[in-house]
């Protein structure tokens, strides 16, 4: 059963389309979808401690620490033993959440399939968030500083998460601009070479 199992990470900055496309993948794919900021989200929605401690971070646009979301992943796995496979989106985010998740997977008896990353201009994730902002009631998107800050923290301590996979040749480069149905056409035909 879990040679089974297909796990996936979508990498890519904030504002790349991640959220989006998660939703459509998982409908295709019949994956359970672990986005470490809607459970980072939902616990401050909970006002846990967790949430409140997350929140700090969050509204400076910086990265929560490993411990708390290596933990959360950890319990939101646990908690669908079933799953055919995992949609990983926004985590992992760092290499130590990388080598964590790794070794989670090895518990589990499977491994990281393939990452897709998302390739989008620096404008253009900036004009998204503002504009996700407007609506989204998230208050990390109506602050531009604070855009520029998630960007940071992307490029300081996240974009390296993508060699880890390119060493194991399970690294994929999708262009993140286009039509959202154009983009998920090309994640499709990434995730199909893999299930072939
Ligand atoms: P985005 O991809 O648009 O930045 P997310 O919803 O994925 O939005 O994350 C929102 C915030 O939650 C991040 O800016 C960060 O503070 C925190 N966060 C989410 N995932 C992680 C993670 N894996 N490690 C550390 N912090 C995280």
């Amino acid at each position: 059963m879990f040679l089974l199992m297909f796990n996936l990470i979508l990498f890519g900055p904030p504002g790349s389309g991640k959220g989006t496309q998660s939703e459509k993948i998982i409908v295709r794919y019949g994956l359970k979808h672990l986005s470490t900021g809607d459970l980072l989200r939902s616990e401050i929605a909970s006002s846990t401690s967790l949430g409140m401690e997350a929140k700090t971070f969050m509204d400076k646009g910086q990265l929560v620490p490993d411990q708390v979301v290596i933990g959360m992943i950890r319990s939101a796995m646990d908690k669908n033993p079933d799953a055919k496979g995992f949609l990983f989106d926004g985590f992992p985010r760092t290499v130590a959440q990388a080598d964590a998740l790794d070794k989670l997977l090895v518990e589990k008896g499977t491994s990281i399939n393939s990452m897709i990353s998302l390739v989008v201009r620096e404008e253009e994730l900036i004009k998204r968030l503002l504009n996700r902002g407007l609506t989204s009631g998230r208050s990390d998107d109506t602050n531009e500083t604070v855009i520029r800050a998630r960007i940071e923290e992307y490029l300081n301590k996240t974009a390296a998460v993508a060699g880890h996979y390119q060493a194991q040749n399970r690294f994929a480069e999708l262009e993140g601009e286009g039509s959202i149905d154009d983009i998920f056409q090309r994640i499709c035909g990434e995730i199909d070479k893999h299930l072939s």
